[in-house]
């Protein structure tokens, strides 16, 4: 049977971003609900080490998700085990259907359904990843000084992260499977003018080699695209640069998208091109794409929903079916 519900806020995904808002919104005494969908804690809970969390030296990722998701929990926002199927943003309250058929309405809605890395699809990358096997430089460049490096694509990301990678690793091989990159003239002038890195053209991952025990990459195998040939390269790490795609299916077709998905948001806010609808973390971010990023982000989202339920109010339906919040925001 379809269970009907209301709330202030509704906050879509469990993430960072989600986290974050959660606890400023229930702070706020918004009562916010937050669904947390096929992956509760998001994008972190796929990696091992955390070392750039501030206050945490070294945290696992799924622990970092586990204390964050206590945290909006102890806060007062209910966390709620399901996935939002589909979204009518036409008209306030907005309207939130779910895959165990609840109906929420809800006065603002903070989306925080993040990104997804485009992996190479090889079981040999799914055994390594976290394990050597990377698609972030900026989070795990660090743990690979003075080793070598692959890097696989032929985009801007690519070279940027080979590029910053020659300041950890003692050589960057970067594997692409053309003879030209797609990157900016200027990036592709400072890729081959580095002394640390080498361009292997018209080659594709084969599959990557390691140690089981303790776990870790020791090798790419990779091949040439036109002669079938097969080489061995040497690497402790490697990273899959062939691009992200933000979840923004929900919402694509409503909402103002750029960059192959992501949706716009009003710079310096977390407005999104419809007003009541805010968007945070890797959603909206194909720049940074950090956990820190994205949780700032989640706390601009609930400040921002707070302000606006402030000018805008809260609908009757709120009185009727909310068991927890008031009728009306006092923000
Ligand atoms: C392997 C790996 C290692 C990383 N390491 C680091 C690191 O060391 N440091 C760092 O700062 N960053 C790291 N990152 C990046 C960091 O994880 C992301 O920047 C961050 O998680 C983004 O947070 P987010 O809240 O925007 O979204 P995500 O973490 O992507 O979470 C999205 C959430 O939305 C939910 N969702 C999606 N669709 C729906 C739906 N329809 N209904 C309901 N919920 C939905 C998902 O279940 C998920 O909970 C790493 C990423 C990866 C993949």
């Amino acid at each position: 049977m379809t269970e009907h519900r209301h709330t202030k806020v509704l906050i879509v995904g469990s993430g960072p971003a989600g986290y974050t808002a959660g606890v400023y919104a229930a702070r706020a005494m918004l009562s916010p609900v937050l669904i947390q969908g096929l992956e509760p804690g998001g994008q972190l809970t796929t990696t091992t080490e955390v070392e750039n969390w501030p206050g945490d030296t070294e945290v696992q990722g799924p622990d970092l998700m586990v204390r964050m998701e206590a945290h909006a929990r102890a806060m007062g926002c209910e966390i709620v085990g399901d996935i939002v199927t589909s979204l009518d943003l036409s008209k306030r309250p907005f309207t939130a259907q779910t895959d165990s058929k609840t109906v929420w309405t809800a006065d603002a809605i903070i989306l925080a359904t993040g990104a997804r890395a485009k992996w190479l699809g090889l079981p040999s990358e799914e055994k390594f990843k976290g394990f050597g096997v990377s698609a972030c430089a900026t989070c795990d460049g660090f743990f690979y000084r003075g080793q070598e490096i692959v890097v696989v694509g032929g985009g801007n990301t690519a070279v940027e992260e080979a590029l910053f990678l020659t300041n950890f690793a003692s050589k960057v091989t970067l594997v692409h499977r053309r003879d030209e990159l797609r990157a900016e003239r200027i990036l592709q002038d400072r890729l081959f003018k580095h002394p640390k890195i080498e361009t292997l053209w018209f080659h594709q991952v084969e599959e990557v080699k390691g140690a089981d025990s303790p776990l870790g990459v020791e090798s790419v195998v990779v091949r040439h695209t036109k002669t079938g040939a097969l080489t061995e390269i040497p690497a402790k790490g490697v990273f899959v640069a062939i691009g992200h795609a933000p979840a923004s299916e929900l919402v694509k077709d409503v909402l103002e998208t750029h960059h192959g998905g992501y949706v716009v948001v009003e710079p310096g806010t977390t407005r999104t091109s419809i007003p009541g609808v805010f968007a945070a973390g890797d959603l909206t971010d194909h720049v940074y794409r950090q956990a820190v990023t994205s949780a700032g982000m989640g706390c601009m989202a609930a400040l921002d929903v707070e302000r606006f339920l402030a000018e805008h109010g809260t609908s009757d339906a709120d009185a009727a079916s909310s068991s927890s919040a008031p009728a009306h925001s006092e923000a």
